[in-house]
């Protein structure tokens, strides 16, 4: 909100809440002054005068700069009809009497005619004291609106799940993080996550008994930070610690220091620590401590907001008696950049792994989340599973509620398996596309494109088999694909084979490309982005090149997010790792060209049957490839007699 980046008065919500008071402030006073007026007529000062002789003037009263004038009532029984009330003005005051004010002019005889005309006249006493009227006409509207304001942003950051507000600058006592009495999540929404169930279990179990601990002399570790990808449910399990040993649960998030005025930080570290420990036992749950704990040296410009936080947490964590129940627990997606202090014994010092689950965690986890829809009998998790390697868990509960919007919007009441593996494919590929039509050419480069892949994929050994080609244009960019899907239990490692293996199929799409149309199309770029980081990790990481041998020239520098390799080596040696990827993929480029030429035959049978079809699944696939072969043998072997 305020960065000081923004210098923008009008972003400034200070500004603006002091121009809405003023504007306000005058508007209320003008309509004062208005209402005020419009009970009375104004009359010019000679109408006065006749009115004066006329005798039907009762009182007067004349102050500074003008002269208010009662009328003398009007009697019911001469049935005379007064203007003003006809007109519906109303202008009488509680004695009936019709009002009019005129300008205050000097007039010497002005006395004279009225004890003439035996008028009452007086002039008010100054009882107001100015300062008093000021405060009260222009301060006391400027405060009340203040406090609105300041109770309407109040309630607002409350609802967006912090606090204070803008205008609780450097207050400490306002609320500016989450409490949740009961979280209401267990371990048992928690699947695929066993080694860190394992882990957080002593804490669970702490929190129930902290004198168990205390009787043997052990010390709790105050701290537990969780490490992994986004969505792999580091959130969803600090919750669960909290559910299962049903203590409270007080949370914020790191980012929102980040953003807050300069101070603010960690008076709310400071706040957030008291709060807790007079709600002990509890779990006070840090989210992207990155944002806070950024290390304190690696900074070209220095940014003392979060230093201070950070400084004020570090304290906290030192200061807090650990033997009340009070645990902290932190999540981060960048484990690496967070401060050596931060992560010294007694503060964070467990580190759990919250990895990608692996096929049984994600066969696993789609239980947890399928309970949540009404499906039908038949479906098969482990398909799915299979399906979604490198899905994290937040993907996954993401599938399964795709797929039962897919239900839906076919008018179903029930999720089916064609729904779950097709919401797979979204989350993959995008949605599909039917109203993007392909010309006839552009369809069989798709169709010989992806059998290429296909095919490539079926005639080397160390590949998944395929599971489904399409040529049904995607909404994120594909026209078509090819997937793959290993026919059980997950790889760990993969071997130099299999990466060679992969490459080759990358590339098979466009040398079916060159080799049936001879042209090349955009359309293998996804492709070849792909296959020079396979082959480059190769070389550079996995020392599978015979050139470099084991060296390794890059590392990864965020693991759990982008996974972005720096380079370690010199510029020499970057430039022959690049002749080196060149001459991988040329010589797997060629191997490519190899298999499509030898098996020219199932390419053009498979890709015909495409183009007709749209998608085929990879059983089909096969049939059509092993018919090919079978009438190949026979023609050979009619050739041979
Ligand atoms: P993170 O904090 O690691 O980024 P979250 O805990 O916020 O991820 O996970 C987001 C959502 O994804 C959760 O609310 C839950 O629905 C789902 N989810 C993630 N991991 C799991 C898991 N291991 N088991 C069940 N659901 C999960
Ligand atoms: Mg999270
Ligand atoms: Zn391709």
């Amino acid at each position: 909100m305020n960065n000081n980046k923004d210098s923008s008065p009008l972003k400034n919500p200070l500004v603006i809440f002091l121009i809405i008071s003023v504007v306000a402030t005058i508007l209320l006073n003008a309509a004062m002054i208005s209402l005020q007026g419009s009970q009375k007529k104004e009359i010019s000062y000679n109408e006065f005068i006749t009115m004066l002789e006329d005798k039907k003037v009762d009182e007067v009263i004349i102050s500074k700069n003008e002269i208010n004038i009662y009328a003398k009532p009007a009697k019911e029984e001469s049935g005379e009809m007064r203007l003003s009330s006809l007109l519906g003005m109303g202008s009488t005051d509680s004695n009936n009497r019709e009002m009019f004010y005129t300008g205050y002019i000097y007039d010497e005889k002005l006395i004279d005619k009225l004890d003439a005309a035996d008028v009452k006249y007086s002039t008010p006493v100054e009882h107001e004291n100015p300062i008093l009227s000021f405060i009260v006409t222009w301060i006391l509207p400027l405060v009340i609106i203040y406090l609105l304001f300041f109770l309407f942003m109040r309630s607002m950051s409350k609802r967006m799940g912090g606090g204070g507000g803008i205008m609780g600058i450097g207050q400490s006592n306002a609320k500016m993080y989450n409490v949740e009495d009961a979280t209401g999540v267990t371990f048992a929404d928690v699947a695929g996550q066993e080694e860190a169930k394992e882990s957080l279990d002593e804490i669970v179990d702490y929190l129930h008994n902290p004198a168990k601990y205390q009787a043997i002399g052990a010390k709790q570790p105050r701290g537990a930070l969780l490490v992994g990808p986004p969505g792999t449910g580091k959130t969803l399990l600090a919750k669960a610690v909290a559910g299962e040993a049903k203590v409270p649960f007080f949370s914020l998030s790191g980012s929102e220091f980040v953003e807050m005025f300069v101070g603010v930080g960690a008076s709310r570290v400071r706040d957030l620590f008291k709060q807790a420990a007079a709600k002990a036992p509890c779990i006070i749950f840090i989210d992207e401590i990155d944002a806070i704990g950024k290390s304190r040296d690696s900074q070209l410009s220095t940014n003392d907001e979060r230093e201070q936080t950070l400084n004020q947490l570090l304290n906290e964590m030192d200061g807090f008696d650990s033997s009340k129940g009070l645990v902290v627990i932190a999540a981060t997606n960048r484990p690496e950049i967070l401060d050596k202090a931060l992560l010294r014994p007694g503060r964070f010092d467990r580190r759990i792994i919250v990895d990608k689950p692996d096929l049984k965690g994600r066969e696993d986890i789609l239980q947890v989340h399928i309970k949540k829809v009404k499906t039908e009998p038949d479906i098969n998790l482990h398909e799915m599973a299979l399906a979604t390697s490198g899905a994290a868990g937040a993907d996954l509960a993401n599938m399964v509620n795709e797929a039962a919007l897919r239900a839906v919007r076919l008018g179903r009441r029930t999720v089916s398996q064609e729904d779950l593996m097709e919401a797979v494919e979204v989350i993959i590929a995008g949605k599909e596309k039917k109203d993007r039509i392909l010309s006839e050419k552009e369809k069989q480069i798709v169709s010989f494109h992806e059998v290429g892949h296909a095919l490539a994929t079926a005639v080397q050994k160390h590949t998944q088999p395929v599971h489904k080609i399409t040529i049904v244009p995607r909404t994120m960019g594909a026209l078509g694909y090819t997937m793959q899907m290993p026919e059980e239990e997950e790889h760990y490692l993969m071997s130099k084979d299999e990466l060679l293996d992969q490459i080759t199929v990358l590339l098979a799409g466009r040398a079916a490309e060159e080799l049936v149309f001879n042209t090349k199309t955009t359309g293998a770029s996804n492709d070849i982005e792909r296959a020079t980081e396979l082959a480059r990790n190769m070389i550079t990481m996995y020392g599978m090149s015979d050139k470099f041998g084991m060296m390794g020239l890059e590392s990864i520098q965020n693991k759990y997010l982008d996974g972005r390799a720096v380079s370690n080596c010199s510029e020499e040696t970057k430039t022959a790792v690049d002749n080196e990827i060149i001459r991988v993929l040329k010589e797997r480029y060629d191997i490519a060209l190899g298999i499509l030429r030898d098996n020219r035959d199932a390419l053009d049978e498979i890709a015909k049957c495409l183009i007709d079809e749209e998608t085929i699944t990879g059983e089909r696939f096969m049939n059509i490839f092993d018919g090919v072969k079978e009438k190949r043998l026979h023609t050979e072997e009619n050739d041979e007699s």
